[in-house]
């Protein structure tokens, strides 16, 4: 870089998206989720609250005067059915703007599939929610060296859906790289190693027919991310930010790791 010039940043947006699993009642969750936005008010950072489904009403109208958005944790691979208990996306697309896809607790506890997945990205595109799709590896497929190999068959498996479907991949899809060993455990990723993942996303999804360009892809970092130890991942070029699950529930911890990525925003230029 030349003296005075501006840094080759991405111009991809810095993104802190709270996932507060099953955290919270309706009257709880639109009280923290004002506590949060008044305290993570932070210029060029896009924020997003990913509530219980039973809290989305409360905090949307919670967060209605403000630029904080509201995300769902989950939807249903088809439309409407025979599927007791689900919830899908055209019941929520008036309340979330954002689906988290493909969490790795669901995974593990519903035993979902790539295919699965890779429908769900579908019914987002149909029915305007911007996904944040989850991938990452076990510890012991990390430990085998067999990380990047993990990550890219899963995204294999889950665009070769959206590709072989009518309709196509959402253009507005984020990508959430969290190793599985690092969620809710206290362990994180090495910020080199997450970015260097980011890479292997952006190129895998080059393969694939992401609609825009795999280089606008944001990719975010998630395993347990705190204000301390965000730094690290916000400091790589290739990551765009966070989805942040225990902290998330923590107004303290949300300001500090949302004013961190306002300094990677301002980098970027993008404010
Ligand atoms: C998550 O739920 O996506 C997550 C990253 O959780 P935690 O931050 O608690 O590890």
């Amino acid at each position: 870089m030349t003296q005075g010039s501006r840094p080759a940043w991405p111009t991809r947006p810095v993104i802190v998206a709270g996932n507060w699993k099953m955290n919270t009642t309706p009257l709880d969750a639109s009280l923290l989720a004002n506590d949060i936005a008044d305290a993570t008010g932070v210029p060029g950072v896009t924020r997003v609250i990913c509530p219980p489904v039973v809290c989305l009403e409360s905090v949307s109208r919670a967060l209605a005067d403000t630029d904080v958005e509201v995300g769902v944790q989950n939807i249903h691979a088809q439309p409407f059915g025979a599927y007791t208990g689900e919830v899908s996306a055209p019941m929520v697309n008036m309340l979330a703007r954002w689906a988290i896809i493909g969490h790795s607790e669901r995974r593990r506890d519903q035993a979902e599939t790539d295919e699965q997945i890779g429908r769900k990205l579908l019914r987002c595109a149909e029915f305007g929610l911007r996904p944040i799709l989850c991938v990452g590896e076990h510890l012991d497929q990390r430990e085998a060296g067999r990380a990047e190999e993990t990550v890219r068959r899963q995204l294999e498996r889950i665009m070769s859906m959206v590709e072989g479907a009518a309709a196509r991949a959402p253009d507005d899809l984020v990508i959430a790289y969290e190793p599985v060993w690092a969620i809710g455990t206290g362990r994180t990723a090495r910020g080199s190693d997450a970015a260097q993942m980011a890479q292997i996303i952006r190129r895998e999804l080059a393969q694939h027919g992401v609609p825009n360009d795999a280089m606008h892809v944001p990719v975010l970092y998630g395993g347990s991310v705190t204000s301390s130890s965000i730094e690290e991942f916000l400091a790589e070029p290739d990551i765009d930010g966070a989805l942040v699950g225990g902290a998330s529930l923590k107004v303290d911890e949300m300001a500090g790791i949302v004013a961190r990525a306002g300094l990677t925003a301002a980098a970027r230029g993008s404010i």
